[in-house]
């Protein structure tokens, strides 16, 4: 025993791992991140929200963030 393929064993088995993890990445940074996106239903009636809304974090529907909007203005 020379050692010789041994050591490539290993250098293939880091190759493979640097692959796995390389692979791992690409996949996560697919995946939004989360507690970006505002709930699915709104917090005060449970309507659904538009997606354009949820990407912005809104919590609310188009008509309660109005409403609301009149209630702090008094
Ligand atoms: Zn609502």
């Amino acid at each position: 025993m020379s050692g010789t393929s041994e050591r490539m064993l290993e250098r293939d088995e880091q190759t493979t791992l640097w692959l796995r993890d390389n692979q791992i990445n690409s996949i996560r940074s697919q995946i939004p991140e989360a507690g970006k996106l505002g709930p699915e239903d709104c917090q005060e009636c449970g309507n659904d929200i538009p997606m354009g809304r949820r990407q912005h974090g809104y919590d609310l529907c188009v008509e309660c963030a109005s409403v609301r909007e009149v209630m702090e203005r008094g």
